[in-house]
């Protein structure tokens, strides 16, 4: 197997690597790095999760190294586009991590935030920049910032982009960029206009790289569809937080305001949840994903384009609450667990409006995913905390666990089974005034990530 020492990246780079742990190269890093250090350009076909930041950091913070110069004021020797805020971000820690020995200078650039303090950042010029295409081009306008000491240039999920409306931001940024330039060029998809730009962008005969974590992410990760009548879905949630094993979810919806609700149902059903979408401000979205990222939180409640490209490790599950459009969404969303190696689970719910994209997320993944018909669940519109009991007496004696009596605090879910940290609540630090249901679901004390429905009482029957 390949090592990184073999790779012939500068030391300070393997120093850093060697500080993170990392031994051997990913597939996409083995094929990528010899011929981007050579100064090729590349085309990957690869998505998050598959270890191509560093793909792409290393080798480039290798011939920064190499050809040590100042970067023009107001300038960067290497830009990358992302598409999203978070992932911008993430992309700007990467290479501080990997260049932490070697003292690069990186500066990270969105929307959302104030101009002054990015101007200021990039005053003395910077090895890499960071940026989403619609505040970069804002200061190339305002000639805060020009493009003209760029020497690298990195496009990082053009479909995401194609998907965002930022293919016309990002040909106008091209022109701001010299034309004798190395450049990298990413995206998980391969659709005919990606394939345009692409042609555009890269130099003649680039490397091409293709990983094929669909395949792969597809076979890592337990899946299981549960079938459930839409306005049960909450109630079934919350139960799944009900075994000890979700430890770090992120939740799936379909619509900002869906997020919000399902956060919110969450939290009054006693579990730690934060939503992330498009209408949070930046500091919301950051301490949204750092209490998540610390275990504070267990649920992260997100749309597609918030969640894509996030990298959070050990990530125990991926629930969807409903089942997006495009098939391949399904396969992006899965891929948010069973990261870098470690295995995961996915839940989907089902409700019958919904089969016929089931049909489409089969068909493109080829595959058939398990499933167990939740819908006829008595106990489950019970879980719903706020409503009162409707038939007062529970149809299966609570199991190893004191109930609440009604007018408690609803208890912290499987608390002491997570890494969190107390949250604190403010005034009364406590849950609403609700009772919990005095009947938990039949997931609960089943160990995470099982598909396999073993064990389970009657209303997990195959389809
Ligand atoms: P990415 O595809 O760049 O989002 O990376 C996915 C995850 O894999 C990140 O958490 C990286 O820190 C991690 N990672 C990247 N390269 C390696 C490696 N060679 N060995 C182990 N983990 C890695």
């Amino acid at each position: 197997m390949t090592q990184f020492t073999d790779l012939g990246l500068a030391k300070p780079l393997l120093k850093a690597l060697a500080d993170e742990g990392y031994a051997n190269p990913t597939p996409i890093q083995a094929q990528a790095i010899p011929g981007v250090m050579s100064g090729q350009d590349l085309l990957g076909i690869a998505q998050t999760g598959t270890g191509k930041t560093a793909a792409f950091a290393l080798p480039i913070l290798h011939r920064l190294a190499e050809n040590k110069k100042p970067a023009p004021r107001r300038s960067a020797r290497c830009l990358v586009l992302a598409p999203t805020r978070e992932l911008a971000t993430q992309i700007g820690e990467s290479f501080k991590t990997y260049g932490k020995h070697m003292g690069v200078t990186v500066a990270v650039i969105f929307g959302g935030v104030k101009y002054g303090g990015q101007m200021r950042a990039m005053a003395p010029g910077v090895d890499i920049l960071v940026a989403t295409p619609g505040r970069l081009l804002d200061h190339l306008g305002e000639k805060s910032m020009t493009l003209e000491g760029v020497e690298i240039f990195v496009l990082d999920e053009a479909d995401q982009m194609l998907d965002m409306g930022f293919i016309v931001p990002i040909r106008k940024i091209i022109k701001f960029v010299p034309r004798v330039r190395q450049n990298l060029f990413f995206s998980a998809t391969w659709p005919t206009e990606i394939e345009k730009l692409a042609a555009e962008i890269l130099n003649p005969n680039p490397l091409k790289v293709s990983v094929t974590p669909q395949a792969t992410t597809v076979e890592k990760v337990n899946q299981r569809v549960l079938f459930v009548e839409q306005q049960r879905k909450r109630a079934l949630l919350a139960e799944l937080f009900d075994d000890a094993g979700f430890k770090r979810v992120i939740v799936f919806t379909r619509t900002k305001r869906g997020a919000d609700r399902v956060a919110r149902g969450l939290e009054q059903a006693g579990v730690d949840a934060a939503s992330i979408h498009g209408d949070k401000s930046q500091g919301q979205r950051e301490r949204a994903l750092a209490a998540f990222k610390s275990g504070e939180v267990r649920a992260l409640v997100a749309t597609d384009i918030a969640a894509r490209g996030i990298d959070i490790d050990a990530v125990t599950h991926v629930v969807q609450f409903e089942l997006p459009n495009v098939p391949e969404a399904y396969v992006h969303r899965i891929g948010r667990t069973a990261r870098a190696g470690a295995d995961g689970s996915a839940v989907a719910f089902c409700a019958d409006d919904e089969r016929n994209l089931l049909k489409d997320i089969e068909r493109v993944t080829r595959q058939r995913i398990p499933s167990f018909d939740r819908r006829n669940d008595k106990h489950l519109g019970a879980a719903t905390a706020a409503m009162p009991d409707p038939g007062g007496k529970p149809e299966r004696p609570p199991q190893g666990r004191s109930q609440p009596h009604r007018g408690q605090h609803a208890p912290k879910r499987n608390r002491n089974h997570t890494d969190a940290k107390p949250v604190s609540r403010g005034e009364g630090g406590g849950r609403p005034q609700e009772a919990r249901p005095a009947f938990k679901g039949p997931s609960r004390g089943r160990g995470g990530g099982s598909s396999s429905g073993s064990g389970r009482t009657g209303v997990w029957s195959n389809r």
